[in-house]
């Protein structure tokens, strides 16, 4: 049976790790919050009371952590002691040279490595319906095949290292300049008395229907049940949004990329962020640009 190390039982990643319990995988966890970790023991999880408790025979690494930098400081405590082809899989959405110099770490000791960066959020965590956009070799990526199905619905490999930030990073600067815009023809609407149901009912079914407004319209009582139903209890928040923003922009600077809307749209929740609104959804962002908090 594949052994697997999870590291980083957050929010994303105690409920990854149930549902590889749930799927009879051998998971031994670790977290700085050791808490959440023995929540986990009863449903089979093995504790790692600290990194070094992570036995050399395991098959696969998993990390889901805040950030780049944690995740090499974990990479670099684990790499030495592991047998040739043991295979590191960062889920945590981290910046796509840190996510290649990882690669380049993991190479240098014959181990295997993907970037595998999640879209779904906590409820597709929690019901195995995430997507996982995939960075490396065609060898790693049938390796962690059958584990990702367990997590998840759907993954793609996207192309070589780093190629599964780089696609997360795309994504999210979309997203994030798609809910402005569906924020501002919203408050618009509003302003011209037009009935918010009907304009959704229009928006969803013309050409300005995306993602935003279909399954997560910023707007109360419209739509699916959203955020914005719930006082914008995130769902994702301002302020990883912000994360990923910066992550998408620095990558912007160093490829001579033009976004503007992009670096508008970083402008916007920056704002939010500053104005303590950072644990709010990123939703929120609607009613933040229309002054309305
Ligand atoms: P979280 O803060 O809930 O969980 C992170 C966990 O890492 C915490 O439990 C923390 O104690 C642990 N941790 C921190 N430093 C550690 C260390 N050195 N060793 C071991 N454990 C350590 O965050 P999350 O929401 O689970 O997000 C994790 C990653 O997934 C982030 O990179 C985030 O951007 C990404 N992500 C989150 C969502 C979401 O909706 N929450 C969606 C997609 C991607």
């Amino acid at each position: 049976m594949t052994k697997i190390a999870f590291i980083g039982l957050g929010n994303m990643g105690a409920k990854m790790t149930t549902n590889l319990l749930k799927a009879n995988y051998e998971v031994t966890g670790y977290d700085l919050n050791e808490e959440i970790v023995e929540g986990l023991i009863p449903i089979g999880l093995k504790k790692a009371t600290s990194l070094s408790d992570i036995e050399k025979d395991t098959d696969i690494v998993i990390t889901m952590l805040p950030n780049g930098d944690i995740v090499e400081e974990v990479y670099d405590n684990l790499i030495d002691k592991f047998n040739t082809r043991t295979l590191f899989v960062d889920c945590s959405t981290i910046d796509v040279d840190k996510a290649k110099a990882l690669h380049k770490k993991c190479e240098a000791k014959n181990l295997l490595s993907l970037d595998a960066p999640v879209s779904g959020g906590v409820g597709g965590a929690e019901q195995a319906t995430l997507t996982f956009m995939v960075g490396g070799t065609e060898e790693a990526y049938k390796i962690m095949l059958p584990v990702f199905k367990v997590m998840g619905k759907k993954s793609l490999l996207c192309g070589s290292f780093g190629s599964g930030q780089a696609t997360k990073a795309c994504n999210n600067m979309l997203l994030a300049i798609s809910m402005i815009g569906v924020g501002e023809a919203f408050n618009l609407g509003i302003n011209l008395d037009l009935d918010p149901n009907k304009l959704f009912e229009i928006l969803s079914t013309s050409t300005g229907s995306c993602w935003a407004i279909n399954s997560y319209c910023p707007i109360k009582n419209v739509g699916p049940t959203s955020p914005a139903d719930k006082n914008f209890e995130p769902g994702f928040s301002a302020s990883l949004m912000l994360k990923d923003l910066t992550i998408a922009l620095k990558a912007v600077e160093s490829t001579n990329t033009r976004a503007p809307f992009g670096a508008k749209a970083q402008e916007n929740f920056q704002k939010m962020i500053n104005d303590n609104k950072g644990n709010l959804d990123f939703s929120a962002i609607t009613i933040f640009n229309n002054k309305a908090i």
